[in-house]
Protein backbone atom coordinates (compact mmCIF):
# COMPACT_ATOMS: atom_id res chain seq x y z
CA UNK A 1 0.00 0.00 0.00
CA UNK A 2 1.39 3.28 -1.24
CA UNK A 3 0.18 6.34 0.85
CA UNK A 4 0.95 9.76 -1.51
CA UNK A 5 0.59 11.65 1.39
CA UNK A 6 4.20 10.52 2.75
CA UNK A 7 6.02 11.08 0.42
CA UNK A 8 8.81 13.43 1.70
CA UNK A 9 11.36 15.55 0.18
CA UNK A 10 14.87 16.89 0.72
CA UNK A 11 14.41 19.70 3.60
CA UNK A 12 16.97 21.85 1.37
CA UNK A 13 14.44 24.50 -0.26
CA UNK A 14 16.84 24.41 -3.09
CA UNK A 15 16.83 20.86 -3.90
CA UNK A 16 13.80 19.28 -2.70
CA UNK A 17 14.62 16.07 -4.61
CA UNK A 18 12.22 12.97 -3.33
CA UNK A 19 13.86 11.40 -0.41
CA UNK A 20 13.36 7.42 -0.69
CA UNK A 21 10.89 5.60 1.23
CA UNK A 22 11.62 4.77 4.32
CA UNK A 23 15.14 7.14 4.09
CA UNK A 24 15.84 8.75 7.79
CA UNK A 25 17.37 11.67 6.98
CA UNK A 26 15.48 15.16 6.18
CA UNK A 27 18.11 15.79 3.60
CA UNK A 28 18.67 13.37 0.58
CA UNK A 29 22.07 12.06 0.01
CA UNK A 30 23.76 14.74 -1.57
CA UNK A 31 22.62 17.40 0.25
CA UNK A 32 23.61 15.18 3.59
CA UNK A 33 27.31 15.73 2.20
CA UNK A 34 27.27 18.99 1.46
CA UNK A 35 26.40 19.32 5.06
CA UNK A 36 28.95 17.30 6.21
CA UNK A 37 32.04 19.09 3.71
CA UNK A 38 30.56 22.72 5.79
CA UNK A 39 31.17 21.40 8.83
CA UNK A 40 34.18 20.27 7.99
CA UNK A 41 35.54 23.51 6.72
CA UNK A 42 34.15 25.36 9.81
CA UNK A 43 36.17 22.88 11.95
CA UNK A 44 39.44 23.80 10.38
CA UNK A 45 38.57 27.55 10.10
CA UNK A 46 37.82 27.18 13.62
CA UNK A 47 41.01 25.05 14.77
CA UNK A 48 43.04 28.01 12.39
CA UNK A 49 41.63 30.74 14.38
CA UNK A 50 42.10 28.77 17.90
CA UNK A 51 45.81 28.87 16.89
CA UNK A 52 46.19 32.36 15.77
CA UNK A 53 44.97 33.06 18.59
CA UNK A 54 47.15 30.91 20.95
CA UNK A 55 49.85 32.64 19.29
CA UNK A 56 48.97 35.78 19.56
CA UNK A 57 48.13 35.17 23.23
CA UNK A 58 51.60 33.53 23.79
CA UNK A 59 53.38 36.65 21.70
CA UNK A 60 51.23 38.87 23.92
CA UNK A 61 52.25 37.08 26.83
CA UNK A 62 56.32 36.88 25.96
CA UNK A 63 56.29 40.59 24.91
CA UNK A 64 54.50 41.77 28.43
CA UNK A 65 57.11 39.84 30.00
CA UNK A 66 60.06 41.49 28.45
CA UNK A 67 58.44 44.70 28.86
CA UNK A 68 58.28 44.07 32.55
CA UNK A 69 62.16 43.67 32.69
CA UNK A 70 62.43 46.46 31.80
ZN1 LIG B 1 18.72 17.62 -1.25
Amino acid sequence: MINESEIRVCKNKKCQKVLPDGYKYNYCEACRNKQANTVKSTGKKVLAVAVTVASVTVTVLTAGKINLKK
